[in-house]
């Protein structure tokens, strides 16, 4: 079972055990968290309503300000996260988008990685359109010109570690450092390490976002995502989730709760799988590249080995030789693997990041960001090792000799 070599289980249970019981476990009860369909509450009194409606998002008043089966999630989540208090949304983009409109307003300016997920440039572009937001990008490889990108307006750092699909690692204490220091907040995209892999606020963040699609809900048969930070800081993101209203359902909440039973679990067996993959096939020929933060020679590797001591993550991309006619020959012939977007699944899957997650970049973007047109992001579920090695051995293969 994971353990954070932190935890000291003296004082409290380990990680992997809240995983399954949550933060303050009752003896007694149902097993599961009974989901409450129901988006009003009734009242006694109006001073019995008005009460609870002071309590805000804690609150069971009205679904779209709170609900008791999500609450349950949260602290679960915000337990987890090491945080006070914690959002459940109904999409990983909504919890992101969520945290930035809180933040900020016409004219502030942003500071992100060139590495960030898609769906995040998109909503910086969106907002430069439509609410007058300023950014600019940097590159998460040279950190040493990061305090350039910084301006007197500069509200928000925001970044991803390890990146999507690059694995590119930023050093978290160093990135909190220069937020403060120029008095902008640090916000960190937590999904690729998960909320037992790696604990953003503890190195200085003071909001972490995940798409808990991935590797939290961990099935891929559900969409979601969460904030989690300081209770004041997420205070200001909830504001934001009662005016626009992405509210998850208590149905949403229910499923996460029961895939968070099983996080730590899923983890020690795909990072263990990455981790086995990725050695083998740095000596596989037809690959240029793998990148993945556990190989000693990634450059990220001594940072990425401190700030996740459950391991190097389950994400593996490798650069094949012979560019984008190779990479679509390998995911066309994948027969266990399946090609499809997404990842932190039970079941593998590969996907081209110039087709999806980094589509709208362009050609030119992603060559700005360090991301090959012949990469493919292998997202390692919990099969045999040697049957996801297998197929990726025999796709190989297939690249035609004309294109390598
Ligand atoms: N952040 C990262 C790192 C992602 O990979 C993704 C989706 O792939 C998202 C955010 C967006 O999450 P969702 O699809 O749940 O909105």
């Amino acid at each position: 079972m994971v353990s954070d070599p932190n935890d000291s289980h003296a004082t409290r249970p380990g990680l992997g055990t809240r995983a399954v019981h949550g933060p303050d476990p009752d003896h007694t009860g149902p097993m599961s968290t009974p989901i409450v369909h129901s988006s009003t509450f009734g009242f006694e009194s109006l001073d019995a309503m008005n009460d609870e409606q002071q309590r805000g998002a804690a609150s069971a008043y009205y679904q779209r300000v709170g609900h008791p089966t999500v609450h349950v999630v949260e602290r679960r989540l915000a337990d987890l996260e090491g945080a006070e208090a914690a959002l459940l949304f109904p999409s990983g983009m909504a919890a992101i988008s969520s945290a930035f409109l809180a933040y900020l307003k016409h004219g502030d300016h942003v500071v992100a990685l060139d590495q960030c997920y898609g769906g995040t440039h998109d909503l910086l572009q969106w907002g430069s359109e439509h609410f007058g937001w300023q950014y600019t990008l940097v590159d998460g490889r040279e950190p040493d010109r990061f305090e350039a990108a910084f301006r007197a307006n500069t509200r928000l750092f925001h970044v991803e570690s390890p990146t999507n699909p690059m694995l590119c690692v930023v050093d978290l204490d160093r990135g909190a450092r220069l937020a403060h220091s120029k008095g902008a907040l640090f916000t960190c995209d937590n999904t690729y390490a998960s909320p037992i892999g790696q604990h953003p606020l503890a190195h200085g963040a003071d909001l972490v976002m995940h798409s808990a699609t991935k590797s939290i809900g961990g099935h891929s048969d559900l969409l979601a995502g969460f904030v989690a930070g300081a209770r004041q800081a997420v205070e200001r993101v909830w504001k934001v989730r009662k005016v626009f209203g992405p509210m998850p359902d208590p149905a949403l909440a229910w499923q996460i709760e029961r895939s968070l039973k099983t996080l730590a679990l899923r983890l020690t067996a795909m990072n263990a799988n990455a981790a086995q993959l990725a050695a083998q096939l740095s000596t596989l020929a037809g690959i240029r590249q793998v990148y993945y933060p556990g190989l000693a020679g990634h450059p990220g590797h001594a940072i990425a080995a401190r700030q996740m001591p459950l391991g190097f993550g389950h994400v593996v991309s490798i650069d094949v030789i012979g560019g984008a006619a190779a990479a679509e020959a390998v995911v066309n012939h994948l027969r266990l693997i399946r090609h499809a977007p997404s990842l932190g699944g039970v079941d593998s899957l590969a996907s081209l990041p110039a087709h999806t997650s980094h589509i709208q970049l362009g050609a030119e973007g992603r060559a700005r960001a360090g991301i090959p047109e012949g990469v493919i992001r292998l997202s390692i579920g919990v099969e045999d090792a040697v049957d996801l090695w297998a197929d990726l051995v025999q796709a190989l293969a297939k690249v035609p000799a004309a294109v390598r």
